[in-house]
């Protein structure tokens, strides 16, 4: 026989899709509503994320899921050129920080949407959100506009 490989289609593959588990659906459920949405321990207070079973603060077991301000501040930021899989290889360069929500003990990872010469510790950020299907919708953030009506004319 003489038949050639055929050559690989060239095709795209899909970007992988968090799968919530039950202790964080409310989580997902929040962020499908615009809203972010963290576990709180009713006993100290603590913000747990990802959610737990128990606070690693004060081993408490009651909980509150509890709305929160969707902007905070980048302790730290990479960017990415490698990509993690192939369906992000189209997206390189891109940059990735980690955010302190803004009155809470959390840290949060995501993309960062904005301009590399923007980019630093310290920056103040909001969060967007992006229904990537009828089911989940992703956070991301992009530096938080003072006057949302600068630059818009
Ligand atoms: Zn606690």
């Amino acid at each position: 026989m003489n038949q050639q490989t055929a050559p690989t289609p060239s095709v795209i593959p899909a970007k992988p899709i968090p799968i919530p588990s039950d202790l964080a659906r409310p989580f997902w459920v929040a962020l499908q509503r615009k809203e972010l949405h963290l576990q709180r321990c009713d006993a100290c207070g603590f913000f747990n994320h990802p959610p737990r079973i128990s606070c690693p603060r004060c081993h408490g077991h009651a909980f509150t899921w509890t709305q929160v301000t969707p902007e905070g501040t980048v302790y730290s930021y990479t960017i990415v050129h490698r990509p993690p899989v192939p369906a992000f290889k189209s997206e390189v360069p891109y940059a990735v920080a980690l955010v302190d929500i803004t009155g809470t003990n959390v840290r949060l990872l995501s993309n960062l949407l904005a301009a590399k010469e923007e980019l630093r510790v310290g920056l103040q950020v909001e969060i967007v959100f992006d229904d990537v299907n009828q089911d989940i919708t992703l956070f991301r953030f992009k530096p938080k506009s003072a006057d949302n009506t600068a630059g818009s004319r």
